[in-house]
């Protein structure tokens, strides 16, 4: 067995919702990146590249490659899922926490939690996504972009 930690951040920028665990939430401000902004798949992603010991989401979707331009991270994740089974790993669970001080998360956890545990290929009770404020600490607190952290745990196939 492998455990793996990921942890990515987006700031805020022009757009009208952010997405976060493939599931589209109206916001005032969108996350700026190369890709839809989604840090907590992104999050995920390292978490189990890491733990394969395979690098991480920048050396497999270089953010310089047009081909990866807006493109949907759920694509993303399940091609991580594949390389991963190439390599002869499965995931065994997914424990996860976004941080931002809004929009609000919690509503959406259950949506997120059916789109990742077909795109990471295991059960939706082995899919855990927790939310947290920081009380307007730092640069979440702030409203100046979201965070999300990941953890996962392999297993050989
Ligand atoms: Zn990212």
């Amino acid at each position: 067995m492998r455990i793996g930690h990921g942890y990515d951040a987006h700031r805020f920028g022009a757009g009208d919702f952010v997405t976060l665990g493939g599931v589209r939430i109206p916001h005032p401000q969108g996350l700026e990146a190369h890709s839809d902004g989604d840090v907590l798949i992104h999050a995920v992603c390292d978490a189990m590249l890491g733990a394969a010991a395979l690098g991480d989401i920048g050396r497999h979707f270089p953010d310089n490659d047009a081909q990866y331009a807006g493109i949907d991270s759920r694509i993303l994740l399940r091609r991580v899922r594949d390389t991963l089974a190439e390599h002869g790993w499965r995931l065994v669970n997914l424990d996860s926490t976004i941080v931002a001080q809004a929009p609000r998360i919690g509503p959406h956890i259950g949506a997120m939690r059916e789109n990742l545990a077909p795109d990471t290929g295991v059960a939706i009770d082995c899919i855990n996504i927790k939310a947290t404020t920081t009380e307007r600490m730092g640069f979440t607190g702030r409203g100046e972009g979201i965070a999300a952290h990941a953890v996962v745990l392999l297993a050989g196939l």
